[in-house]
């Protein structure tokens, strides 16, 4: 009798469910914090301006953060608002120990200048990773907070990967909010790390020297399954809405997933990377409350 040839069907990265996980934790840590000090720790999140895009996020994060307990603290500014106000609110955040996180939504209306204000955010309630203290941190290998959407990134590469020294890690887009964070926590990993961009010659070739693809250059289905050994693990970052002929509006990642049947595991878009990253800036949020309680 013949037998059939041996199929590995590729593995589906559940970010959803991994995301749900993570907050069943934090919301542990949250009541932990309760017991011990009286108080959940704090999360502000300002907004300026009223962009829609802006406006869903913000609701997502504050509904995400009460399912975990933590108190959301709501500061809405109109789009007039100038730098100088900005900036003293922050100081005011900064100052108030009932805040132990410090959320802007960006972008920031113009007029604004985001470093200026993202700079002026303390370090310790700096929750989105970005101020320069934590991003010297995460390049030395010295703690800090860690950027949401890469720390999300690790977790979901942890559920399929245990050992990640000499791997090839190919990542796609070198940006501060991914692409170059990411990179170096896969470098303290001690991971082979090749970070590329729009300007990277035969990527396709790079690419296919990989074990981990991290695609997040925000380019619909840039990967094609030429561009993925078998075996390989594909982490896909992006996110573009795109509309159709009808008007309907769908979200397309970076990689042709359809094409990935060859390799090991795929995250999808939706349901991948996209739900860690509240569920990272939760548990940013519940780390920085110890760290700040301990004190
Ligand atoms: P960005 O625009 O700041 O950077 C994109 C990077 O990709 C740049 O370094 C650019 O050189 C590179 N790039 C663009 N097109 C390329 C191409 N054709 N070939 C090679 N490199 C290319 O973007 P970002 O903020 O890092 O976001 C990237 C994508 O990830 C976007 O789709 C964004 O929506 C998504 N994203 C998702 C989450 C999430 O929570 N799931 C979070 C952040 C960003």
């Amino acid at each position: 009798m013949a037998t059939a040839p041996e199929t590995q069907a590729v593995t589906l990265i559940d970010g959803k469910a991994i995301a749900a996980r993570l907050l069943e934790t934090t919301r542990a840590e949250v009541e932990a914090i309760v017991a011990a000090h009286g108080t959940a720790p704090g999360l502000a999140v300002v907004l300026v301006g009223n962009d829609p895009a802006s406006e869903v996020y913000v609701g997502r994060k504050i509904a995400q953060c009460r399912k975990a307990g933590i108190r959301s603290i709501e500061k809405r500014l109109p789009a007039d608002t100038d730098e100088g106000t900005l900036l003293a609110l922050i100081d005011e955040m900064n100052a108030d120990d009932a805040i132990d996180g410090i959320l802007i939504q960006l972008p920031l209306p113009r007029g604004i200048d985001a470093s200026l204000v993202l700079d002026r955010i303390s370090p310790a309630k700096d929750v989105d990773g970005f101020h320069p203290v934590n991003v010297g941190r995460l390049s030395s290998g010295t703690g800090g907070l860690v950027p949401c959407t890469p720390l999300g990134i690790m977790m979901l590469l942890d559920t399929v990967i245990s050992d990640y020294r000499g791997l090839n890690v190919v990542v796609i887009g070198k940006s501060n909010i991914v692409g170059k964070p990411v990179s170096m926590l896969l470098l303290e990993r001690e991971a082979t790390v090749t970070v590329t961009h729009i300007e990277t010659r035969n990527l396709p070739d790079i690419a296919r020297q990989a074990d981990v693809i991290v695609a997040a250059a925000g380019a619909p289905h840039l990967v094609r399954g030429y561009w993925v050994k078998p075996g390989a693990v594909v982490i896909d970052v992006g996110i573009t809405r795109v509309t159709d002929a009808d008007g309907t509006t769908r979200l397309l990642g970076d990689c042709a997933t359809h094409e990935l049947s060859h390799a090991a595991a795929v995250t999808p878009v939706p349901g991948g990377v996209g739900p860690m990253t509240i569920a990272c800036l939760l548990s940013n949020t519940v780390r920085a409350a110890r760290i700040a309680r301990d004190a």
